[in-house]
């Protein structure tokens, strides 16, 4: 299966997003892209959503599954410099297993 991707085209931005593996066969890569974030302009081209929200460009790549920006490690996640995406701690997966069912 060939994965789509798309970069940010602004200057300087590192931004990149890849296609999800857990997208949708009806759901249209545009669309995943578009509900990341991500913008498309006919002029600019795309823009990552931190660029689109000001916060960008992205000068540090890392773990964010919306434009691949670098993370910070909080309490509840790991929080994006860029797009402000935060990705739960994988632990935390488990976390429902854990609570009382009866
Ligand atoms: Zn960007
Ligand atoms: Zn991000």
């Amino acid at each position: 299966m060939i994965r789509n991707a798309a970069i940010c085209d602004q200057a300087g931005c590192l931004a990149l997003y890849l296609d999800p593996a857990n997208r949708p066969e009806d759901q249209p890569f545009d669309t995943a892209l578009a509900a990341a974030g991500w913008g498309l302009d006919d002029v600019a081209g795309h823009r990552c959503p931190g660029c689109t929200r000001g916060t960008g460009p992205v000068l540090e790549r890392g773990e964010c599954p919306r434009c691949c920006g670098s993370t910070v490690d909080r309490h509840d996640g790991a929080a994006c410099h860029y797009c402000g995406h935060v990705s739960p701690h994988p632990d935390e997966e488990d976390e429902d297993d854990l609570t009382d069912v009866g």
